[in-house]
Formats: C-alpha cells, sequence, structure tokens
C-alpha cells in the first residue's frame, strides 16, 4: 500500500490541509478502479466503508489477489468535514463560498478534443490512450485559485484515468440507491444487485458537473463530436453510490457494504477469484428524470406515514404537515406511483420545502435534475 498526500491551497497563513490516496495494487495500466468516500462530508457511512475496503485492500494486495490498481480516498473533503457551526456539522456546502461541494468539477472536454483530434485513428485502445494522457495534461495544467478549487482538482487528477469511479455519499433517511449513466448501466447493474439498492437513478446529464459525471461526460462528448469519424470508446464510467441514511454508521452494514464492493470488483475481473453469485436485482434502474421530489405547500410539523423502502401508489399519502395553531393539516402526496427511496431528516418542514423522492418509471422532468 502506497500512501500519498497531496497539499491543499492553504486558504490563511498557517493553516494547510491535505488530501490522502492509498493506492493498492499494481500500476501496469492493467486497469484503475477510485474509489472515494464522503464528499458531503456529513454523509459518513462511506468513510466508515472506505475503512473496512482499506483493511481488506491490504491483506488482498499481501496475497497477490490485485489484478487492477485501486486507488482509495478515505476522507474526501477535509474542507467541510471541519465546518461544523454550533454543534450541527456542515459537510454539503462550503461555508464560504456557499457551493455545493459535488458541483462545479471543470470539463476539458473541449480542450481534450483539440488536442487529440489530429491523432486519433480507427484502434478505439489507441484512441482511449490518447485520450486519458490528453486529460491528465489538461487537468494537471489547470491552475486553482481557492482551496475549494484545489480540493476538486486534486480528486479530479486522482480519478481522472480511472476505468471505474465510486463515489460513496448516503442520503438523509434512506434505502440503498445508486446514480449511474444509462450508458454504463450494464456494467453497474451487479453493483445493485451486490448492494442491495432499491433504486437506480439514470442519467446522463444532470447538469450539475457533480464529480461522477465529470469522467463519463468527457467521454460522452467526444463520442458526440468525433461519432462518425472515430470509434471512442467508452473510457470510463463512474458510479454515485447512495449508502442509506446520515446515521446508519455501523459496523455490521459497512462491512456488509464493503463485501458488496469486492464481491463487484471480483467480478468485474480487478479482483482474483470467484465472486459471489449475484442477487436479484431488488429494483429496476428508472430514469433520474422519472424521480419526483414531493414537496410541502405549507410549513409545519412533519409527520411521514411511510418509510424508505415502500412502494408507493399515484397519489398516497407520505406525510402531514400539522400546524399547531391553525390545527390545519396539510396532506402531503406524491402524484406518481414509485418507490419511495429517500426521505428528510427535518421535521418542521418549511413552505416548499422537498420532504421526500420517490422514484417513479416515466420521465417527466427535463433540465437540472439534481437538488442544489
Ligand atoms: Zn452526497
Amino acid at each position: 500500500m502506497l500512501h500519498r498526500t497531496h497539499d491543499l491551497i492553504s486558504p490563511v497563513p498557517g493553516t494547510g490541509r491535505q488530501i490522502h490516496s492509498f493506492h493498492f495494487g499494481p500500476t501496469d495500466g492493467a486497469g484503475k478502479i477510485y474509489i472515494q468516500a464522503s464528499l458531503h462530508a456529513d454523509e459518513l457511512p462511506g468513510m466508515l466503508v472506505a475503512w473496512h475496503l482499506k483493511q481488506r485492500l491490504r491483506e488482498l494486495e499481501q496475497t497477490g489477489r490485485l489484478n487492477h490498481e485501486i486507488v482509495l480516498v478515505p476522507v474526501a473533503n477535509p474542507v467541510g468535514l471541519e465546518q461544523v457551526l454550533m454543534d450541527v456539522p456542515l459537510g454539503r456546502y462550503e461555508l464560504e463560498s456557499g457551493q455545493n461541494f459535488n458541483r462545479l468539477f471543470v470539463d476539458v472536454s473541449d480542450q481534450v478534443g483539440d488536442e487529440v483530434e489530429p491523432h486519433l485513428g480507427d484502434d478505439p485502445q489507441h484512441n482511449a490512450r490518447l485520450i486519458r494522457a490528453s486529460l491528465r495534461r489538461a487537468l494537471e495544467a489547470q491552475v486553482p485559485n481557492t482551496q475549494l478549487q484545489a480540493q476538486r482538482l486534486t480528486l479530479q487528477r486522482l480519478a481522472c484515468d480511472a476505468d471505474m469511479v465510486l463515489d460513496l455519499h448516503c442520503d438523509f433517511e434512506a434505502v440503498a440507491h445508486l446514480y449511474t449513466t444509462p450508458e454504463a448501466w450494464p456494467k453497474v447493474e451487479p453493483l445493485s444487485r451486490y448492494l442491495g439498492a432499491q433504486a437506480s437513478l439514470l442519467a446522463t446529464d444532470s447538469g450539475g458537473h457533480s464529480f461522477d459525471e465529470c469522467f463519463t461526460l468527457v467521454w460522452w462528448e467526444l463520442q458526440q463530436r468525433f461519432n462518425h469519424r472515430f470509434e471512442i470508446p467508452q473510457g470510463s464510467f463512474s458510479v454515485t453510490v447512495e449508502l442509506r441514511g446520515q446515521l446508519d454508521v455501523d459496523h455490521h452494514t459497512a462491512g456488509a457494504d464493503a463485501d458488496a464492493i469486492l464481491d463487484y470488483l471480483t467480478d468485474f475481473g480487478a479482483i482474483a477469484g470467484t465472486a459471489t453469485p449475484q442477487p436479484e436485482l431488488l429494483y429496476p434502474a428508472t430514469p433520474l428524470a422519472a424521480v419526483e421530489p414531493v414537496t410541502t405547500a405549507a410549513g409545519g410539523l412533519l409527520v411521514f406515514h411511510v418509510l424508505p423502502g415502500e412502494e408507493m401508489s399515484a397519489g398516497q399519502l407520505i406525510a402531514d404537515v400539522i400546524d399547531p395553531i391553525t390545527d390545519r393539516i396539510t396532506p402531503v402526496r406524491c402524484t406518481q406511483p414509485g418507490l419511495l427511496y429517500a426521505r428528510s431528516l427535518r421535521r418542521m418542514a418549511t413552505a416548499g420545502m422537498v420532504v421526500a423522492h420517490v422514484a417513479g418509471r416515466e420521465a417527466y422532468r427535463s433540465g437540472y435534475l439534481l437538488s442544489p
């Protein structure tokens, strides 16, 4: 195991933070897997899974079972991890800029396309190598101005040439679910099975330049641009894995999730050995554009009638929102049928707030598909 540290820009004198990456297995170019946890720093189930993975990967490396390089970053957001305001951890948005830590990763597709265009040929593997090298150079050439930009760029450089990127997050209160692209779904479906994911949400471009998409989109955009002249493979695919809710941090669950990821990596060929047979898929993949963010029209005490993991019918009552002064009760219902995979942790709703998410089957939204 190789432990590397990556210094971030120091925002003020006398302070300094680093990203720590742990590298396992061969670096001969046979394949690379990148796994990070807690990019939203108050989403900690993935950090515990990463810790379990770290112990297991050390053993697998020592027994010579790693076919591919595996890079693990258990603390992807040291900037956000330290943000605690009046006893409340605030790990989703940077306090200084208000920006979501998982948005605005840099898009270098045009630059990479311009650089590789004269050198592309008929061999897709040759094209993939050219694009990877160009991508690395383009990201190395970026100069960050702020600590936040430095953090984003460090993570992006570590992951840009990986064949597979797993970004471990969680929701507020939720069942296991994941986000990936329709193009990558055939490769990701076994992961959904091993993890017991109850929703798999697919979108090619959800509009936020999130970490997972900055890798798949480069290849997708180059495919669109050179489609008719050169064969551009899908050089990388990525998954945002939502490991249930924020409070689901325990050894039993994290150990099982680490096992699921190792089974998936064995099935994929990154680890030598025989994988556990794939369990059944608990819920089919659905378009992210079919997810209904269920909102409340009024503020008040939020009292749920349903739990994450329950199947909803159209118009089903999800919660009451109670105004204890007027005694008005506002029912909150979903409009589409589907699986309720996540609900809010807050119990005092504000008017317009999203209280739950339901994975429907029919796409009906377009444009920007993520939360802010
Ligand atoms: Zn997250």
